[in-house]
């Protein structure tokens, strides 16, 4: 029922509160951590060249929806879309109906027409005020909804390594998928189509398997329950891939723009920053109960898990913080795809 209108709506609440500067910074934010993933891909020295070309094509072809479409704050109106639809102030039961049915009709319409892989209507269901973010790997875009372009994720006002350790690894986490074990089964436009060399896709496949091993070995302190590594390889694929990703777009930040202020009475410098920020922006507190529901039925791993299991597979966290190597934090054996 909330997405009766939901883009109409959404589009009005966007043009109020999210002004254009801020979409355009989260716009770049997201073509920086786009370039440090297509680096990624570049020197995957277990890829051969074709498939690394087709895998860069893939990235660069991500459509990545900021809000909503760029068309949509080019004053597109609603009229003509909706014209059909009709509703009445008294009757919210033939309202559902009647929205259902002019939805389905749409959807009915397009079959066999070819996909606006850029377009709005695309988007007819999403809900913008969900703080989440998606990777459609049958069209492969992502959605970025205005939820999560604000406070803990985004602001243009504040230092950039917490918007590249929050919200770019969240962009590094949706680009990501379309390289996770389920997204790379798909080509650049989202077509269902084997793009990969035999033996690269067999060495993809064997290094998933130490990821499945790590996380295995989880086991949540609260619940006792140990993480499947199986049910969460594609979501811990995305972690890993993306936190790299992020990092590195902040580094390349950092080269352009020289070192950020420091916080005043803070012994941590903008690295280590960095990853405090990242930590933060993925920590929660959770019920005993409601964990125990997480690692039965959810495809990601626990919040600290997750943080835990990405830091301990990068040397760059290890180096930052000078970890000395064999400790919890740099263990010799690191997992790696991205
Ligand atoms: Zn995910």
């Amino acid at each position: 029922m909330q997405h009766f209108f939901s883009v109409p709506v959404g589009l009005l609440y966007s043009r109020s509160y999210f002004p254009e500067d801020s979409r355009q910074a989260v716009i770049s934010l997201v073509e920086d951590v786009r370039v440090a993933f297509i680096n990624i891909l570049a020197d995957a020295p277990w890829m051969d060249e074709e498939t690394r070309k087709k895998a860069i094509s893939k990235a660069e072809h991500i459509i990545a929806h900021v809000g909503y479409p760029s068309e949509l704050y080019q004053n597109v109106t609603f009229e003509e879309f909706y014209k059909d639809l009709e509703m009445d102030p008294d009757n919210f039961f033939n309202n559902s109906m009647q929205f259902n049915l002019f939805i389905n009709t749409h959807y009915l319409n397009e079959l066999r027409k070819p996909v606006n892989r850029a377009g709005w209507q695309e988007l007819l269901t999403l809900d913008p005020t969900e703080a989440n973010a998606f990777y459609d790997p049958s069209s492969n875009t992502m959605q970025f909804p205005i939820a999560i372009l604000h406070e803990l994720f985004f602001s243009k006002d504040r230092p950039q390594y917490i918007n590249y350790a929050s919200l770019g690894n969240t962009v590094g986490h949706e680009i990501t998928h379309g390289f996770d074990d389920n997204g790379r089964k798909y080509d650049l436009y989202g077509n269902l189509v084997n793009w990969w060399n035999v033996d690269t896709k067999r060495k993809f496949s064997d290094q998933t398997e130490c990821f499945i091993d790590q996380y295995s070995e989880y086991t949540d302190p609260k619940t006792n329950l140990t993480v499947d590594g199986d049910n969460t390889l594609n979501e811990n694929l995305a972690d890993n891939g993306g936190t790299r990703a992020a990092y590195h777009a902040y580094l390349n930040w950092l080269k352009r723009n020289g070192d950020e202020r420091l916080v005043p009475g803070v012994k941590y410098n903008q690295k280590q920053l960095f990853w405090i920020s990242y930590a933060q922006a993925e920590s929660s507190v959770d019920g005993r109960d409601h964990i125990a529901y997480l690692i039965e039925n959810d495809s990601h791993s626990p919040n600290e898990l997750r943080v835990l299991g990405v830091v301990s597979n990068l040397q760059e966290f290890a180096n930052d913080f000078n970890c000395p190597v064999g400790s919890k934090m740099n263990p010799e054996k690191k997992c790696r795809v991205w």
